[in-house]
């Protein structure tokens, strides 16, 4: 399920905004993410690309790039593959804060809606918890492992 990606000349913008120069490349891998309703691994966002052109070497090093300039956001959700989702979005679910849903089964992970699942870290509680470089993982099991 894709939704509408921003057009071209507003990644271009966004890149351009965040430091980076606007290259092809940049643009088509935050396309491909913003596109995505669930976080990508680079073999997917690169298999995507693949028959633009562009090599698996070449996504990857864009994705660190894209990722160090701040406009993409990386996790690990506990299979050691890196995924990645844009930092933020015009979708409430991309939302910094967001929680993921892990399929303890088939490994399947979602972007959860922010109001699902929030902290309200209380008196004692460890000060990590009141930042915002958290990442929260719920694990259960997916509507189709059910
Ligand atoms: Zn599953
Ligand atoms: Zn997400």
């Amino acid at each position: 399920m894709a939704r509408p990606a921003k057009n071209q000349r507003e990644l271009r913008e966004a890149l351009r905004a965040a430091g980076l120069r606007a290259t092809i490349p940049r643009v088509r891998v935050l396309s491909a993410l913003g596109s995505a309703t669930t976080p990508l691994s680079h073999g997917e966002i690169a298999d995507g690309l693949a028959e633009e052109g562009f090599d698996r070497a070449t996504v990857y090093r864009n994705l660190i790039d894209l990722t160090d300039a701040g406009l993409v956001r990386r996790s690990d959700h506990g299979d050691h593959v890196w995924r990645f989702e844009l930092a933020s979005g015009d979708n409430h679910e991309h939302d910094e804060s967001h929680a993921h849903f892990v399929c303890a089964s088939c490994g399947a992970v979602e972007c959860l809606p922010t109001e699902s699942v929030t902290l309200s870290p209380g008196r004692g509680a460890p000060r990590a918890l009141k930042g915002s470089d958290l990442e929260i993982q719920v694990r259960g099991l997916c509507d189709s492992c059910a």
